[in-house]
């Protein structure tokens, strides 16, 4: 992945993508994959937004049984599967606990029911080589068992559990780098921190867009045969570049919140919790409260409100951290959580389609779109619900774009073929040959992670650290790892500042602060790599030390 903008501005694209989250990622993937030609540009770092900030849960979509949608059920278990085939180092199965109340709609027989329907529905799911992919019935557990798996788990009307399986992503973050990765070596040409300024239009027919480069500050044009709008909550801003565009309606937003825990409070299992015991206090509806165990710690989420606000504005309040925290601990007392034991949040913005009248909470969109504009020809834009579905969409997406050029769109087969790092059959048995032949100097833990970030790419970062070895003839240190993944993302990968290489080409800051001592190596590393001075080091440290502090992690330029 090279940053080549004399490259972008020397050519007409047959597709030109406007935002580089998960939907832009997957799209650039899939029309490359079809052999279209493809440019994307980001006006921050690819995937730094919404699509950092996902729960990391990989939808099987139980949950839309209970309003029998068994349409977005199956398209969300296929797409479960197809991101284990395509993506096996980053996709894992995660087993989720539900405690079950008394004997009515969330009871234990109803539960078992849905178990049931849920296993006929995805029975094709286990149509996957690798066995560690494999995801298993679900079964219900009695009241005693669910009180050992979940110690503290509020008694009163508890009748037992239900335990099924839906999938994880180790890293939400790198799944989107891996998707650009892969259009790239189909030829696709992409770069971070530029931005969509304006479109180029004839009549009303969009040709291209103009772009700034937020590094240098030089603007220039780039040329497509059609653009797509993949911009999330920018989607409005970015319409509104579109001349006599002003009139259609807005896409409106709700912001989301998660919060990273300390501690694991169910190591074992995900658990999805009922906030029963809680609506008198925080006024929310009734919900399920989802806590999953990520890293050692947990991933909470996730809480909804109504965003009205400028996206400039973005920001979570520290009484909106309060009263999660309050709900949270409602609904499961043992918890105990404080303030103290949050180590990071998560936030995001959505596109909401009411509010309930109810309790006023916001009700989100649960189906994508794809619009073409009747003023804007040659412009699609894409609203995105869930990151789970974002291939499946990317396929239709492109599928669109070779209709509207009146063409039969060429056979997909981004659902078969392995992502960047995905060329693995069996997993267990790649992770223990990879430890089997580590090199000395390394810890299994530190292939462990390798495996799990970069699949079968990781010898292309194990690459850097021999670098380094032979041309400096550094001694091995501690941190030779970091330093050898710090110069793979920054010469392979894009990496332009020490924020994306803490929180999106490495795991380093995905659970909270590293560490004075890791930023500065990292930062001294990039430093000698792009010649940065001492001044520019101090401003990096800070802006990633103002993330960790900050309340609004999501990136608003
Ligand atoms: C708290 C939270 C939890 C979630 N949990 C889950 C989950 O567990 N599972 C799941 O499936 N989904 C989950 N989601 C939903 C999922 O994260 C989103 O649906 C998905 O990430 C949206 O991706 P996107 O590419 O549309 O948007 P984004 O990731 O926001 O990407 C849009 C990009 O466009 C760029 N851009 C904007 N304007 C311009 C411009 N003018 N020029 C160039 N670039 C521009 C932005 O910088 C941004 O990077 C969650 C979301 C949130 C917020």
């Amino acid at each position: 992945m090279k940053r080549n903008l004399t490259e972008l501005t020397s050519h007409i694209y047959d597709l030109l993508i406007v935002g580089g989250g998960i939907y832009g990622a997957c799209i650039a993937w899939e029309a490359s994959l079809r052999g279209l030609s493809v440019a994307l540009v980001e006006k921050a770092d690819f995937g730094a937004a919404t699509s950092a900030n996902s729960l990391k849960i990989i939808h099987g979509g139980l949950r839309y049984l209970q309003n029998a949608d068994f349409k977005r059920m199956r398209e969300s278990i296929r797409e479960r599967t197809t991101l284990m085939r395509i993506a096996p180092h980053l996709i894992h199965p995660l087993p989720v606990l539900i405690p079950t109340y008394g004997h009515g709609m969330k009871g234990k027989e109803a539960l078992r029911l849905a178990m049931g329907i849920n296993d006929i529905i995805s029975c094709d799911r286990n149509q996957i080589k690798d066995p560690q992919k494999h995801i298993p019935n679900g079964w219900v557990i009695s009241q005693q068992e669910c009180q050992q798996l979940l110690p503290g788990i509020p008694y009163q009307g508890l009748t037992g559990g239900a335990i099924f399986h839906d999938a994880q992503v180790y890293n939400s973050e790198r799944l989107t780098i891996s998707f650009l990765h892969s259009a790239v070596k189909k030829g696709a040409n992409i770069a971070n921190y530029v931005q969509a300024t304006g479109f180029l239009q004839i009549g009303n027919r969009i040709s291209g867009i103009t772009a700034q480069d937020s590094l240098s500050g030089n603007q220039f044009e780039i040329r497509a045969r059609m653009v797509v709008n993949t911009s999330g909550p920018w989607i409005n801003r970015v319409l509104d570049l579109v001349e006599e565009s002003r009139e259609r309606s807005q896409v409106a937003l709700a912001r989301a919140m998660n919060l990273v825990i300390r501690r694991p409070l169910s190591p074992d299992y995900a658990v999805g919790i009922s906030n029963r015991n809680s609506n008198s206090a925080t006024n929310k509806g009734n919900r399920l409260l989802f806590m999953a165990p990520w890293r050692g710690h947990t991933l909470i989420g996730t809480d909804y409100t109504i965003w009205d606000g400028k996206l400039d504005e973005f920001q979570i309040s520290e009484s909106e951290i309060q009263g999660f925290l309050t709900e949270i601990n409602q609904a499961y007392p043992s918890a105990k959580l404080t303030r103290d034991d949050v180590s990071f949040v998560h936030g995001g913005l959505l596109p909401r389609i009411g509010v309930d009248p109810k309790n006023g909470e916001p009700i989100l969109a649960k189906h994508y779109q794809i619009c073409e504009h009747r003023s804007a020809a040659g412009l699609i834009s894409v609203v995105g619900v869930k990151y789970t579905t974002a291939r499946d969409v990317a396929q239709k997406v492109v599928d669109r774009v070779f209709q509207s050029w009146g063409q039969k769109p060429p056979q997909s087969l981004s659902s078969v073929t392995p992502i960047h790092g995905g060329e693995i059959d069996n997993f267990a048995e790649f992770l223990q040959n990879a430890i089997a032949k580590k090199p000395h100097e390394l810890s299994e833990g530190n292939i462990h992670s390798l495996v799990y970030n970069h699949g079968s790419a990781y010898p292309q970062v194990l690459k850097y650290l021999n670098n380094q070895f032979e041309s400096d003839k550094a001694p091995v240190d501690k941190y030779s790892m970091l330093k050898a993944e710090v110069l793979h993302a920054l010469r392979e990968e894009m990496a332009q500042k020490l924020s994306d290489v803490i929180f999106r080409r490495t795991e380093l800051g995905s659970v909270g602060y590293p560490g004075d001592e890791v930023l500065q190596v990292c930062a001294k590393t990039i430093a000698t790599e792009l010649g940065w001075s001492y001044t520019k080091i101090q401003q990096e440290l800070q802006e990633v030390n103002k993330i960790f502090r900050s309340t609004s992690p999501m990136h608003i330029y």
